[in-house]
């Protein structure tokens, strides 16, 4: 019988279905017919209105009000705020993500999306006997509190200030390990040498590349950085990932450059666009700093969404990976004083990239879930279940005086 693992996410962003099918997939490297992995969007199929909507609601929120994002970020990001937006959630959710557990019986089950860790632990706290559940914090250094339950059996970090952060939400130091962000396992053996990828990709073979990408949904001020650059007249070629934002594409095909410019959707094959590019622009996305730290290409950050993304670039900066640009000139100004710098210049950026970047976490990930998904179901006895009914009294009273 194949040991079940069960993957809560959400599309909330391209990171979190990034991370559950890198682990999946390192997982069915590893052991084959002996895994079976279930993947379930925990906001769209297992929560009612308006969470249903998050898939939706998310982008469009950082893209038009960016700043309520981070003060909701911020105003729910204590330990005991956390815990009563969560158990909010929770009671409209409470009979679907039962549900969902019953469709998806799993040995172990693992929460790779902030929100989603808490509501699906207290689903599984109300079965008798419940799988071992390990998290896998996809945000790199800011994380939210949302991250953290004390009940998870065991929490993988990418980062030590995010190991930090679980010791502040209570987490116990060897619940925990730092594992590094999981990048899918064939991203590395995808990386061509730089000739042959620009070559499959139909790029000029000589001039240098600027790669353009704002996350899975082609998000932040990603027109305004490419025309700024395209200001400069800089001798570089300017290659622009649109991602699914089809308005941003349309118009970026419709404008008139004055360097070679290719221009995508969402594309599939990053591991070669990112071999090929030698300058990454990019919102300080955690999956996308960690693919290209693998790749070795320096990053110039003009954005990141406020709150989960903040800390990820000092956190760039301070390794030197790259540089931080939050306006569009600024980072036509960091663009140009790069490639004065010539190819010397760029190996060495190169090479700072590399120095974070973690190719093994997936497989230690992988690793970790396969040990725990052996590990004999939980008996959650009657004190939880009791306990269950005192901490929804609470929280009704917390809400209350919220109200008040
Ligand atoms: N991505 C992709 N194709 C695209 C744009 C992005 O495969 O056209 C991937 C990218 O390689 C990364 C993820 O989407 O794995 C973006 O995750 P990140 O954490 O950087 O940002 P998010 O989209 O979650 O805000």
């Amino acid at each position: 019988m194949p040991k079940r693992v069960l993957f809560i996410m959400s599309d909330t962003g391209g990171g979190h279905r990034a991370a559950a099918e890198a682990i999946r997939d390192a997982l069915i490297a590893k052991y084959g017919d002996e895994v079976q992995c279930q993947m379930v969007d925990g906001f769209r199929h297992y929560s009612p209105f308006p969470f249903k909507y998050m898939p939706e609601f998310y982008p469009w929120l950082i893209n038009h009000s960016k700043s309520s994002w981070g003060v909701g970020y911020k105003l729910s990001n204590t330990r005991r705020r956390a815990k009563v937006a969560a158990q909010a959630i929770y009671l409209t959710a409470e009979k679907r993500l039962k549900r969902m557990l019953r469709e998806y019986p799993a040995d172990v089950v693992v929460s790779v999306h902030s929100v989603l860790t808490h509501l699906a632990m207290q689903a599984m706290m109300a079965q008798e006997k419940r799988p071992p559940f390990v998290v896998v914090v996809t945000d790199l250094v800011s994380t939210h509190m949302f991250w953290y339950d004390r009940r998870a059996d065991r929490t993988l970090v990418p980062t030590l200030p995010a190991l930090e952060r679980g010791l502040e939400a209570g987490i116990k130091a060897e619940q925990m390990r730092i594992t590094g962000l999981p990048v899918h396992p064939q991203f590395e053996k995808k990386l061509l040498d730089k000739a042959v990828a620009r070559q499959q990709l139909g790029w000029d073979a000589n001039l240098p590349a600027i790669l353009m990408v704002g996350g899975g949904e082609g998000m932040g001020p990603l027109y305004k950085v490419a025309r700024a650059i395209n200001s400069r007249k800089l001798k570089c070629q300017l290659i622009i990932i649109a991602g699914r934002n089809k308005t941003l594409k349309e118009k970026l095909e419709e404008s008139d450059w004055n360097q070679p410019v290719k221009v995508y959707g969402f594309v599939t094959d990053m591991p070669k666009l990112m071999a090929a590019a030698d300058i990454l622009v990019t919102k300080a996305g955690p999956a996308t700093i960690s693919e290209a730290a693998i790749a070795g290409l320096p990053l110039i950050l003009f954005d990141a969404i406020p709150g989960q993304e903040e800390g990820n670039v000092d956190f760039v900066v301070e390794n030197k990976a790259g540089e931080y640009a939050p306006t569009p000139k600024q980072v036509a100004d960091a663009a140009q004083q790069w490639l004065s710098e010539g190819a010397a210049g760029l190996k060495r950026r190169s090479d700072a990239a590399r120095s974070i970047a973690k190719p093994n976490a997936v497989w230690e990930i992988a690793e970790e879930i396969w040990e725990y998904a052996h590990k004999p179901a939980i008996t959650t006895n009657r004190r939880n279940i009791l306990k269950d009914v005192v901490e929804r009294s609470k929280l009704l009273n917390s809400l209350q005086s919220l109200t008040d």
